[in-house]
């Protein structure tokens, strides 16, 4: 069997999904991306390929994206995680092609891209310069509720009613907010829905700058807290496309880029 692997060396996970020739996923990992990149991403690559039962050389073409990914000197090409992104999006059974706008929210970064009806990259925004409407504000707010980012959306969705308004979107000053709103007894469920809709009101401000179509695909690691899905679905006004495993899209579509780069090669070769 030919295997293809795609990672995703992001700045806070470092995501691997390997395939088959049509495309089906075999293993995918997620691990912390740390400070050693190179070195934390080649060990990410082996736990995926043994986890699967598998070995080195099955693997015919690697492809790494991301953040850290021209670090990564053991991939066989690199290719932008906006490029990723939007074919793992297209290629997701959850979106059956028909994706037109990708949100993703990382660890430290806010995107929205805009494909053409063939699923090829239109346009594209990108907030990386501050935390707000990031993974990091969610970590920085669980940390101060003191549970895990995990559980934030089952704590909003627990607390029906009107989320408390948070002012801020400096995380600095939004932790100040959430440690005085905790001082005067709010509720925990309020103060995490509170953050969600800050987060949606920045997604929803950048989305709509760009101009968004249906089918809305929303992808990232937190993509999977259901709490800021419903937050943005209510800001956009719009249902969003969730797939079943928000975090690896990017890696998936490196995949799949890998299987596609590594044919016209093999094609090229053989003229
Ligand atoms: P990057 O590619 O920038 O490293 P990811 O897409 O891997 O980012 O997302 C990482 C972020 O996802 C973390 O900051 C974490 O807060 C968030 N995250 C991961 N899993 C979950 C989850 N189950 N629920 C909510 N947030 C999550």
């Amino acid at each position: 069997m030919k295997v293809f692997a795609g990672i995703d060396i992001g700045s806070t996970a470092i995501k691997v999904a390997l395939t088959d020739e049509a495309g089906h996923i075999l293993s995918r990992t997620a691990s912390p991306t740390g400070g050693l990149f190179r070195r934390n991403a080649s060990r990410a690559l082996d736990e995926a390929i043994s986890g699967a039962g598998l070995s080195a050389e099955d693997i015919v073409f690697t492809v790494s994206t991301g953040y850290g990914r021209k670090i990564f000197k053991e991939a066989d090409d690199t290719v932008s995680e906006i490029t990723a992104n939007a074919v793992g999006a297209s290629r997701s059974k959850s979106s059956s092609g028909r994706v037109r706008t990708v949100i993703n929210i990382g660890g430290q970064d806010l995107k929205v891209i805009r494909l053409d009806a063939d699923g090829h990259v239109e346009d594209f925004t990108m907030n990386d310069k501050c935390a707000a409407g990031t993974g990091r504000f969610l970590e920085m707010t669980a940390r101060n509720l003191e549970i895990d980012v995990d559980q934030l959306g089952e704590m909003h969705l627990s607390e029906p009613g009107v989320p408390v308004t948070i002012n801020s979107t400096c995380t600095v000053f939004a932790e100040s907010e959430i440690i005085s709103l905790l001082a005067a007894g709010e509720k925990r469920g309020r103060i995490a829905a509170g953050i969600h809709y800050a987060i949606a009101r920045r997604v929803a401000r950048l989305a709509l700058r760009l101009g968004v179509d249906d089918v809305i695909f929303f992808d990232g690691g937190p993509a999977a807290n259901q709490g800021l899905v419903a937050a943005i679905e209510d800001e956009l006004m719009r249902p969003l496309v969730i797939p079943e495993m928000p975090q690896h899209t990017t890696a998936y579509g490196a995949a799949v880029l890998a299987r596609q780069i590594w044919s016209s090669s093999d094609a090229m070769a053989a003229v």
